[in-house]
C-alpha cells in the first residue's frame, strides 16, 4: 500500500483499480504514511496557512428534492428564509472587519433571485470589496446564467458533483436531476473561467468504494481548483434519516488522496467534519486540507440552514466562529491568513 501512495504522490494519479484497494485495505498505520506525505505537500505550497472563506447562507429555499438533504423541497418541516441584498451586504462588510477576504454566498436553488437579482448582488459586492474573491454555490443554471454572474465579478464556482457513478446518482437524487447535467454544468463554469470546486459526500446511502474511485477519477479529469468533501450525516426529515453518517477515518484518509492528487488545490476541512467529531476540523487540515469556511449567515437563520442534524456553529456570532477556529488552527501549528487565497496554477506555484 505505501507503493501506491508513494506512486500516487509521484505522478498524482493511479488506477481506479489501485484506488479501490486503498480504500478497502488502508488502516491506522497506513492512513499516518499519507497524511505524512500530504502534510509535506501542503506546507510545499502553502507553509502554515490556512485560508478562509465566509459563509454566507443567503436562502434555504430549494426547488431541488435531493433525497439526502434538509433544505430538500418537499421537507415541510423547513423554516424557510431568504436574506435580502441588504443582510447579504451586511454580512460582507462584517466579514471584511474580520479578515475575511473570500465570501461565498450558498443557497438552495431558489430561482426568486433572478439573474438581475444575483447580478444586483455580485455587483454591489465587487464594487464594495474591490480585493476580495466572491465564490457562488448556487447549484445548477444555464451558461448564459452563469456567464452574467463571471462579468458581474464572480471569481470561484462551486458545485458538487456528488458522486460520479451514474447509477449511484440516480439513488441520491429525483428523475429529473441527472449526472450529466451536473457535470456539464462544471464543464460550463471552467470554460467560462471561473476557478470551480467539486466535491462529494463520503459514506453516502449506497455509496461503494468503485464509486469513490470514480469520483477521484472525475476529478482528476476536471481538474478543479478545489474540492470540497465531508461526511454524509442523516437529517431527519429526509428519506434518509436513517442511513448511517459517513465515517471520520474514510473522509480524512480522502483528504490525503486529494492532497497528493492536486499539491496546490484548496481544500476545505468541512463542518461536516466538525459535526461529526468535535476535532474533526483540526484532523482534516492534518490530514492535508487548508481551507476552512465558517459562518458569516446572521445568528437567527443559522439553525434553519440545516441540511444534516446537529450541524455545528449554529449559534454563535461570526466574530465568536472566526476567534474559536483561529484557536483551534494555532493549536496545531497553523495560522489562518488575510489573503484571498486564490488557486495557483502549477507553473507559478513551483
Ligand atoms: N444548492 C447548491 C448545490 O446544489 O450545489 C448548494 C447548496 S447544497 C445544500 C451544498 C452541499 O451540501 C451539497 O453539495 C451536499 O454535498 C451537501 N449536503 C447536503 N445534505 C447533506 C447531508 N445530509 N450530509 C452531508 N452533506 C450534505
Amino acid at each position: 500500500m505505501k507503493r501506491l501512495i508513494d506512486k500516487l504522490e509521484k505522478n498524482k494519479f493511479l488506477e481506479k483499480d489501485e484506488y479501490v484497494f486503498l480504500l478497502n485495505n488502508y488502516n491506522a498505520e497506513i492512513s499516518e504514511y499519507l497524511f505524512n506525505k500530504a502534510r509535506s505537500v501542503s506546507q510545499r505550497y502553502f507553509g502554515n496557512k490556512i485560508y478562509i472563506r465566509g459563509l454566507i447562507e443567503f436562502t434555504n429555499y430549494c426547488r431541488n428534492d435531493c433525497l439526502y438533504c434538509g433544505i430538500r423541497i418537499s421537507n415541510k418541516n423547513s423554516e424557510r428564509y431568504r436574506l435580502s441584498r441588504e443582510e447579504i451586504l451586511d454580512c460582507c462588510k462584517k466579514g471584511y472587519e474580520l479578515g475575511f477576504r473570500t465570501f461565498v454566498l450558498q443557497g438552495g436553488e431558489d430561482l426568486t433571485y433572478s439573474v438581475e437579482d444575483m447580478v444586483d448582488i455580485i455587483r454591489e459586492i465587487r464594487k464594495g470589496y474591490p480585493d476580495c474573491a466572491i465564490t457562488l454555490s448556487i447549484g445548477e443554471r444555464s451558461f448564459e446564467d452563469y456567464l452574467e454572474f463571471y462579468k458581474a465579478g464572480a471569481n470561484r464556482y462551486l458545485l458538487r458533483h456528488e458522486t460520479a457513478n451514474s447509477d449511484h446518482y440516480s439513488k441520491l437524487h429525483t428523475k429529473d436531476q441527472s449526472l450529466m447535467k451536473r457535470k456539464q454544468c462544471l464543464y460550463d463554469l471552467k470554460k467560462i473561467g471561473y476557478q470551480v470546486g467539486t466535491g462529494f459526500m463520503v459514506g453516502s446511502p449506497y455509496q461503494t468504494s468503485e464509486h469513490l474511485a470514480e469520483d477521484l477519477l472525475f476529478i482528476h479529469e476536471l481538474q478543479p481548483a478545489m474540492v470540497g468533501i465531508g461526511p454524509f450525516i442523516p437529517h431527519k426529515d429526509t428519506p434518509f434519516k436513517d442511513f448511517q453518517q459517513g465515517k471520520l477515518e474514510l473522509t480524512l484518509f480522502l483528504i490525503g488522496i486529494l492532497r497528493l492528487m492536486i499539491p496546490n488545490g484548496l481544500i476545505p476541512s468541512t463542518t461536516a467534519l466538525g459535526t461529526i467529531n468535535p476535532k474533526g476540523r483540526e484532523l482534516g487540515i492534518l490530514a492535508g486540507a487548508n481551507v476552512v469556511m465558517p459562518n458569516l449567515s446572521p445568528v437567527n437563520v443559522r439553525k434553519k440552514y440545516m441540511l444534516y442534524d446537529n450541524k455545528i456553529c449554529t449559534g454563535e456570532e461570526a466574530a465568536e466562529c472566526r476567534m474559536c477556529l483561529q484557536y483551534r488552527i494555532r493549536n496545531i501549528g497553523y495560522e489562518i491568513v488575510v489573503d484571498r487565497g486564490d488557486f495557483k496554477p502549477l507553473e507559478i506555484t513551483g
